[in-house]
């Protein structure tokens, strides 16, 4: 592919999650549209999905293939160009991207090759970290993007289909007490519950999940009640909640923790920790120990004038306050849309983009179908409340239909969800092929 100079400026955005892909398509419309600069979108993956889902495409209680976004097309939809490819190094003084060769079904599509831009926006997200804990990287699945979800899935399905077959055990442990891992107890559960249901009843009696929690509580950016209340549930569905336990260790069949007790399972999921996708090292960007990108209020990157990054991938620590912002998806969708507001005065008539601000407006963690709980936040209409039950699934799913309205608009919003909704009544509820 041959990158030619344009009159415009130039405007590259690398990772198409949730901060870039409302970005690019914003953007889009308000600078590409009219010629006013070129927009173009590098991500490794050819799919979007909202990653907060990932953990029931795992579980296979929701289908991947119909919440997901193809980048080519809504590039070509929403006035921006979609380029494939893994962002491996920068070159600031250059204005240049690396990227690696590009491989589609184990065949190499595209060389290991280098771009230009005028702007560059990294929003490459992040993934769990393993720490260095001996075994992890070679025995666990992680759940950070839609490969591995679907890898986990497959998996799962073979363990189901063996405990159908042949009435074993269903030992599943998860590492991390954070929503991910709380969420995908939940989910297997559904899923594990619905299967034995449509025929051999005692699976359900087979299912052995344990969740792995190294501080003394799970869901320790949740009110202690919330943890209390989601710890309870769980227990109170079979799973083993299990705090203040240091995994040190992961083999094929199990985990290993501080002391030497082992925990056995079949399938070891890694949730904890987070840790920017993409390092670089000489490209002179401050990061911190996660490897997150160092950046200002306005959202640009320490010391530079051209590279701003948002979401996951960096990390903000707000006038006044002790910790950085929380590598969460409301964070990154507010950048987002700080930068849609403000990048087109600054790319144009040099109007500095204004600080920040995070408006908090609460969390929640979904427990499948079975509770969901949340804080409403300091901005939200009853502040700092707590939340459960069905206001709170609503609420849960009312999220993902806000980001498919900001990213297709109302007509195809709408279109998409009452899609779901057939689809939910004429199929299955669990993916079990
Ligand atoms: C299972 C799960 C459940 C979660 N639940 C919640 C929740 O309930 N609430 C909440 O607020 N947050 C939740 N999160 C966290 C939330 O998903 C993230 O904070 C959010 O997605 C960050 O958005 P982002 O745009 O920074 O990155 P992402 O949405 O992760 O997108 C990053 C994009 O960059 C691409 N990419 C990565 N590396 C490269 C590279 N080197 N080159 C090119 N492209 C690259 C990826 O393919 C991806 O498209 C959850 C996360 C997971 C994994």
């Amino acid at each position: 592919m041959t990158d030619q100079p344009t009159p415009v400026p130039h405007i590259r955005i690398v990772g198409g999650g949730i901060a870039g892909l409302i970005l690019a398509t914003r953007l889009g419309h308000s600078l590409g549209k009219r010629g006013r600069a070129r927009i173009s979108l590098v991500d490794k993956s050819a799919t979007h999905v909202w990653k907060p889902m990932l953990h029931t495409f795992a579980a296979g209680t929701w289908n991947i293939y119909q919440q997901q976004v193809q980048f080519l097309a809504h590039a070509h939809q929403h006035h921006f160009e979609y380029i494939p490819g893994e962002l491996e190094g920068l070159d600031p003084a250059a204005r240049r991207i690396h990227l690696a060769p590009v491989e589609v079904e184990g065949e190499r599509v595209a060389e290991r090759r280098s771009l230009d831009y005028d702007v560059l926006i990294l929003a490459f997200g992040s993934r769990a970290n393993d720490f260095g804990t001996p075994g992890v990287l070679e025995h666990c699945h992680f759940i950070d993007n839609q490969a591995e979800a679907n890898l986990f899935n497959q998996r799962v399905r073979a363990l189901v289909a063996r405990s159908f077959v042949h009435g074993g055990d269903i030992d599943i442990a998860i590492v991390g007490g954070g929503a991910t891992g709380v969420e995908l107890t939940a989910e297997l559960t559904r899923m594990v519950e619905l299967a034995s249901s449509y025929g051999d009843g005692a699976m359900r009696q087979r299912l052995r999940l344990t969740l792995l929690e190294g501080s003394q509580r799970i869901l320790g950016a949740f009110p202690e009640a919330i943890s209390e209340t989601a710890t309870a549930q769980l227990r109170a569905l079979g799973a083993d909640v299990r705090t203040g336990v240091k995994v040190v260790g992961a083999d094929e069949a199990g985990f290993v923790i501080d002391g030497g007790e082992r925990i056995d399972a079949a399938l070891k999921v890694w949730a904890a920790g987070i840790r920017a996708a993409a390092v670089f090292e000489g490209s002179g960007l401050a990061t911190n120990r996660a490897g997150q990108i160092l950046i200002t209020p306005d959202l640009m990157a320490e010391g530079s004038r051209r590279i701003f990054a948002l979401g996951d991938c960096a990390s903000l620590t707000p006038d006044g306050a002790e910790r950085p912002l929380p590598s969460t998806a409301q964070v990154a969708n507010q950048q987002a849309l700080h930068l849609i507001r403000h990048l087109p005065g600054w790319l144009e008539q040099g109007v500095e983009i204004p600080p920040f601000v995070f408006r908090d407006l609460g969390s929640l963690v979904s427990l499948s179908d079975y509770d969901a709980y949340g804080t409403l936040g300091r901005f939200g209409f009853f502040r700092g409340g707590l939340i459960k039950g069905r206001f709170a699934q609503a609420s849960h799913a009312v999220l993902y239909r806000r980001h498919q309205l900001t990213l297709h608009g109302l007509m195809r919003a709408l279109l998409l969800w009452l899609a779901d909704r057939i689809n939910a009544t004429a199929q299955p509820p669990i993916r079990l092929s």
